[in-house]
């Protein structure tokens, strides 16, 4: 590709399209088949099918293109596995919600016309996704592309039940589980939200079986459950209930008998301190079922649907809905007479993530994996530091569900997923489990097999993604090469569904750790600190930022300036300020082309320079080492935001306003020949470079400046890593540049404080604290003069007088003194309007500090900025009256 001119405007959208395709056709993200050396490996948290990429996923995506691009500068063979989730029942919900816009029931289509529904879904996400990935400039190695529905997936799934069933560690059993009766299928606990909802607590009677007057009271805020009842439970403890305990009542609305019962799990202080016992439908029921093995298991009184079912249930009920069921049982309760009370009462409701609807606790027969086992190796490694947790506060989290695991609930009763490797012999009833489906019985030849009904969660496919998503179970050269992968980088909201369980499977199947290092992103909110969600419609298409801004300018106010392992806010600020950064590297780009000479090439090193090379050429330098160790060390500790701060600052700061400002004289050749080889060599090298380190994070602009200065052949994204060794370190240089920025600095400030027109010239003072600074002024007297825009610098000696009708200013070298404009009526009152302005902001300020809201809530860096620009004012007031006292105006102390 030929080197492109650059225009004078940096317009992102023609650039982006032209590398990412240049990108593609050189297959720069296609990891080798036989790496050689250090392999850098990672797998992309594959996307539900269930919606699109947002800006979360954008954070995510972009801290892997930045570490995969940075290791494939280093030279790893470096392989990132992209991939796509099936997202089973939570699809499912989706294609369903749509077709119901369009009037169709999907209970109502063949399982033919569904899967194709699904299909028709996954294809038009599918593909969306593809281009925003695409349009994002991730480097995905799309060779090695996987689907968590591909053959591959489900052989790979399969036989994970197979083996972990075999092994004990798969089993079917009866158990409590979370029941959706809008979607008519277990939920695992994680799918379950918990919120404090109102309800009634009804008392009602239970009456004495020997028929004496009276009964029990019992509070519930199920009445329509009674019907499942199996015994009455008081607190063994409960004197009140003592003598009761072994004597029976019947169940309101039925002729059923049942008997009171003690249980340490019954609470005194609930209702009236008696409670009805119905082992089906509550899990703490089922415990006290479980103890008192005197009970009678009941049948099922709700349906898969919620409505009132079976024999116990009297007939009048039956089919009911359990919300009607509720307001049918009180009216009869009543009209029984057997109503005593109902009270208002708040209460913690467990409804499904995935429909809303109240779920159901349901004694019901499933598939489930045993956690304690898998988990322990898990903790280990992360014990041991086998695999670290950035940051590292979420760890605590991770221990803490890991000691408390519960088994996990693989059985689905949808139509979309994997499905459970069981087929049932319809002749001999024999359950056969196998990887293939057989097609005739293995105990009677029978060949009248039925394949079970049930998926499985889509969780039991992508807890294997890291092994998977290289080919495992088939022995591939990428198991070899590059399992364990390298880094994880996701949410934090999903690392118990799948971070800890992948942990399990990388040990348990691979015997190996999947990653070394987990890094959690934060959560992206918007400029008013919202969560970002379709609901609130606040959650902006990431393709249409990137046709708007570019994806480079995205990807940058991403990772700066929020942190991107804390919740920060992401919006228009970020993207300008973004912006802005990226126009500034191309400006200073633009600018450093004019340096290099017709038909060379940049520099390959740095200019030997010497203690003789002019100060700001050895300054730079040092510099841009310190630039390259902070990037290097930010990366390997997992803090990119550091890593962008450190760039952002030293190319528009150090590079762009100062040495290119100071060196601006060498570089036009007023300072002879050999001056301006250096200053050129000097600025080009340390741009060339820097483009190098910036690449990770914005790609394509970097890209493209980088062909223009001319590098015709080669890519960048190829390019090799900067090495900080390169560039000497110039401790001196360092420390007698500083007197010298600190000086312009002073004196510019001093001019918008002293109100100088921007016309005038004013002369300059300063009086340096030791000889060695004066050295150092005296020598860049000149510079200081042009960067300060004063007309000449005079260094005073101690004994000096200081030239009266200046204004001053103080600093750890010396002080500066700047000739004041002369006095006017119109400059009092110009410094009185601008101190009225400053104690205002201070107020502001202050009021804000004084607030225990704010220090408690705020990050602690936003309160040490608060502070800081809290005694900056207060310095600018005090100068300003400082100066005012001076010109005879009176003003009261902030
Ligand atoms: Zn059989």
């Amino acid at each position: 590709m030929s080197a492109p001119t650059l225009p004078p405007r940096f317009e992102p959208r023609e650039i982006e399209a032209r590398w990412q395709k240049e990108w593609d056709e050189r297959a720069i993200a296609r990891g080798p088949d036989r790496p050689k050396g250090p392999t850098y490996s990672l797998v992309l948290p594959p996307p539900n099918v269930t919606g699109v990429l947002t800006i979360g996923h954008m954070l995510g995506d972009t801290v892997m293109d930045l570490l995969v691009r940075h290791h494939r500068m280093r030279g790893d063979a470096t392989v990132w596995v992209p991939g796509l989730d099936h997202a089973g029942l939570a699809t499912q919900v989706e294609v369903r919600r749509r077709l119901q816009k369009q009037g169709v029931r999907f209970v109502e289509l063949s399982r033919e016309q569904a899967l194709h529904e699904i299909e028709l879904w996954k294809q038009e996400h599918e593909k969306r996704i593809h281009e925003q990935t695409r349009a994002a400039g991730f480097s995905v190695d799309w060779s090695r592309y996987r689907y968590t529905m591909d053959p591959e997936s489900v052989r790979a799934t399969r036989e994970v039940f197979v083996r972990l069933h075999r092994e004990g560690l798969v089993y079917r059993g009866e158990r409590m589980v979370n029941w959706d009766p809008h979607l008519r299928t277990a939920v695992s606990d994680l799918e379950v939200s918990h919120t404090e909802e109102e309800a009634s607590l009804v008392y009602l009677r239970y009456p004495w079986a020997d028929g004496t007057a009276g009964g029990l009271e019992v509070a519930t805020v199920r009445p329509e459950t009674i019907f499942g009842d199996v015994a009455v439970a008081v607190h063994p403890e409960d004197e009140r209930y003592r003598s009761l305990v072994g004597k029976e009542v019947m169940v309101p609305l039925t002729d059923r008998k049942v008997p009171i019962i003690s249980d340490e799990a019954i609470d005194p202080a609930f209702g009236a301190g008696a409670l009805k016992v119905t082992p089906r439908h509550d899990l703490v029921d089922y415990g006290v079922y479980e103890r008192h093995p005197g009970l009678p298991m009941p049948p099922d009184i709700l349906d898969d649907s919620g409505r009132l079912t079976g024999a116990w249930v009297p007939t009048e009920y039956r089919g009911l809905d359990r919300d009607d069921a509720r307001t049918k049982v009180t009216e009869d309760l009543d009209r029984a007479g057997l109503l005593l009370r109902r009270q208002p009462y708040r209460h913690s409701v467990a409804r499904s993530e995935r429909s809303n609807a109240v779920i159901e606790p349901r004694l019901s027969t499933q598939w489930f994996v045993r956690m304690k086992p898998l988990a322990t190796p898990a903790v280990d490694a992360v014990r041991r530091g086998e695999i670290r947790i950035h940051p590292s506060r979420w760890e605590r989290t991770f221990f803490r569900w890991m000691d408390e695991i519960q088994d996990w609930c693989i059985s689905r009763q949808v139509l979309w997923g994997h499905a459970v490797p069981v087929v049932h012999c319809q002749v001999c009833h024999r359950e056969i489990l196998t990887v293939e489906a057989p097609t005739v019985c293995d105990r009677c030849g029978a060949s009248d097999l039925r394949p079970d009904p049930d998926v499985l969660d889509t969780w039991f496919t992508s807890w294997l993604w890291p092994f998977l998503a290289l080919g495992w179970p088939e022995r591939t050269p990428d198991l070899d090469h590059y399992y364990p992968t390298n880094v994880l980088v996701t949410g934090r909201d999903i690392m118990f569904f799948w971070v800890a369980r992948m942990m399990m499977a990388g040990y348990y199947f691979r015997n190996a750790r999947p990653f070394s290092d987990v890094y959690f992103t934060g959560m992206i909110r918007d400029e008013q600190g919202r969560r970002m969600s379709k609901h609130l419609g606040n959650s902006p298409e990431p393709l249409d930022l990137i046709r708007e801004r570019g994806a480079d300018a995205l990807r940058f106010a991403l990772v700066f300036p929020n942190p991107t392992d804390e919740d920060g806010s992401f919006g228009s600020a970020a993207l300008d300020a973004s912006r802005n950064f990226l126009t500034k590297v191309w400006n200073l780009v633009r600018f450093s082309l004019s340096f290099v000479p017709p038909g060379a090439r940049p520099p390959a090193g740095p200019p030997a320079v010497s203690s003789s090379s002019a100060l700001e050429n050895r300054w730079i330098l040092s510099r841009y080492r310190h630039a390259v160790e902070e990037v290097d060390r930010a990366i390997a500790e997992f803090r990119f935001t550091p890593a962008a701060a450190a760039l952002y600052d030293f190319l528009w700061h150090d590079l762009a306003d100062r040495y290119v400002e100071i060196a601006k004289e060498a570089l036009q050749g007023r300072r002879g020949e050999p001056a301006q080889r250096e200053a050129s060599a000097t600025l080009l090298f340390v741009v060339e470079r820097s483009l190098r380190l910036l690449h990770p994070i914005v790609p394509h602009v970097t890209e493209e400046l980088w062909h223009a200065l001319p590098h015709p052949d080669t890519l960048l994204a190829t390019a090799s890593w900067p090495s900080a060794d390169e560039a000497p370190s110039d401790p001196a240089a360092e420390l007698e540049m500083e007197p010298l920025l600190e000086t312009v600095r002073l004196l510019r400030n001093l001019r918008a404080e002293e109100k100088v027109p921007v016309t005038a010239i004013p002369k300059a003072w300063v009086r340096p604290s030791g000889s060695e600074v004066a050295r150092v002024l005296a020598a860049e007297r000149g510079t200081v003069e042009r960067l300060a825009r004063v007309s000449s610098l005079q260094i005073l000696g101690e004994r000096d007088e200081v030239p009266a009708g200046t204004g001053r200013r103080v600093a750890a070298f010396g002080e500066c003194f700047l000739e004041r404009p002369v006095a006017s009526g119109a400059t009092a009152e110009a410094l009185l309007k601008e101190r009225e302005k400053l104690f205002g902001l201070l107020e502001k300020t202050r009021a804000r500090l004084a607030d225990p809201g704010f220090r408690g809530r705020a990050p602690p860096e936003v309160v040490r900025e608060a502070e800081a620009k809290a005694a900056e004012l207060a310095e600018r007031v005090r100068r300003i009256d400082e100066h005012l006292k001076q010109d005879g105006a009176s003003t009261a102390a902030p």
